[in-house]
């Protein structure tokens, strides 16, 4: 992983730092929290760090976190969108979307992404069509979470970022280590402080890694990108169905509800006229019976020049409230998922990897 990053490491790391610079292993829990829990950017903020600390730290480049490129603010609600600058050039996209509730308390997610890029070529997906680069650092996701809470408590001291999805850029089952570590991080009490049950892992079904996170017995929340009920439609959207078939991806859906006793959601873009018949809802229903299992449905979304280009578009509201009715009546619980953000192209599978020159923003 080469570079030694502040923002990626938990304290039994810092300490293991601080002993090597000669500096009393207390202040691991000081450089900790003003990183995480006060979301700070620079060391001159750290004010019980003393300066010959704050000299030497900067001196080894240990804490340079990315910078914001440009934000974009939804007209349409309250999402907004970061093009983060990563150390080395590249640039990956964050999302906040914010629920702010007149009777419950109010919901700040942020959608992180974990690669730059997506291998998995997903057709109907931006991220899947922009190609692959590499893994984000648990640094680098950490460093999404803490600038969105950062930016969020400019607003306002006392919001706090609640929920984190990893559903932006990237395949997080394809850089699990550094994701697993950045859940534990987030959840860390001295922290951010984030609930396991408030951090959801959404992944297009690679059964081994599915098999290990079981092991893991996390309670947080894992999703399952499915889109299609059956094998030869899901081998065309997702490419990955070819290696990991239906059958097989449930069995292994069906091992991780057991061994973690949590349930799983799944997640189904529905597109007109390819997934969206009662046929495939009878389908649909039928694999996830007797599953502790939830289906979240989303509207396509419009991937620019590509989705178009491939002639994919979203079901209409009649035919996808007919969906919903067919899976309800057989007994599975399904929701739409509320659609955030679409007129900056930060709804799902709307973020893709490219250069600031690329000035997509303006
Ligand atoms: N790689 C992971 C997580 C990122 S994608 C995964 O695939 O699960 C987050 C969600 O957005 C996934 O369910 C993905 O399938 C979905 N998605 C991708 N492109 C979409 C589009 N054009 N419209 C609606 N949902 C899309
Ligand atoms: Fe990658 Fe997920 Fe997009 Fe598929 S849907 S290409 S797995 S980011």
């Amino acid at each position: 992983m080469g570079k030694i990053d502040l923002q990626g490491m938990d304290i039994e790391e810092i300490t293991n730092l601080l002993k090597q610079l000669q500096e009393p292993e207390y202040r691991a829990r000081q450089l900790f929290q003003w990183i995480h829990q006060k979301a700070a950017i620079s060391f001159a903020e750290m004010t019980n760090i003393p300066k010959s600390l704050q000299a030497k730290l900067a001196s080894l480049r240990v804490f340079e976190p990315p910078k914001i490129a440009k934000i974009r603010q939804s007209q349409l609600d309250d999402t907004v969108k970061y093009l983060l600058t990563l150390s080395d050039g590249n640039t990956v996209e964050t999302v906040r979307m914010s629920y702010l509730g007149k009777d419950i308390k109010d919901r700040h997610t942020v959608c992180v992404s974990s690669q730059v890029g997506c291998a998995m070529g997903c057709v109907f997906c931006a991220t899947g069509l922009s190609g692959w680069r590499r893994n984000l650092t648990t640094g680098e996701i950490l460093a999404q979470v803490l600038m969105a809470q950062r930016e969020l408590q400019k607003a306002s001291s006392e919001e706090k970022i609640t929920n984190v999805v990893f559903m932006g850029m990237g395949e997080p089952l394809l850089n699990y280590e550094n994701v697993l570590k950045a859940i534990h991080l987030l959840n860390n009490p001295l922290g951010l402080n984030i609930g396991m049950r408030k951090i959801t892992v959404s992944t297009c079904g690679l059964v081994p890694q599915i098999y290990k996170l079981a092991e893991e017995k996390l309670p947080i929340v894992l999703a399952i990108s499915l889109h299609a009920p059956i094998d030869m439609l899901r081998n065309k959207l997702l490419p990955i169905n070819k290696k990991y078939p239906i059958k097989m991806l449930m069995e292994a859906c069906r091992h991780y509800i057991q061994s973690t006793g949590r349930r799983i959601t799944f997640e189904y873009a529905l597109i007109a006229d390819v997934n969206d018949s009662i046929h495939h809802a009878e389908k649909l229903a039928n694999i996830l019976s007797g599953l502790n299992a939830n289906v979240n449905l989303i509207p396509l979304n419009n991937v620019e020049d590509n989705v178009e280009g491939t002639g994919l578009r979203r079901s209409s509201k009649s035919k996808a409230q007919a969906f919903l009715n067919n899976l309800k009546r057989a007994g599975i619980e399904a929701t739409f998922r509320e659609e955030k953000g679409s007129d900056i192209e930060a709804a799902c599978g709307q973020l893709r990897r490219r250069g600031v020159e690329e000035d997509v923003f303006s």
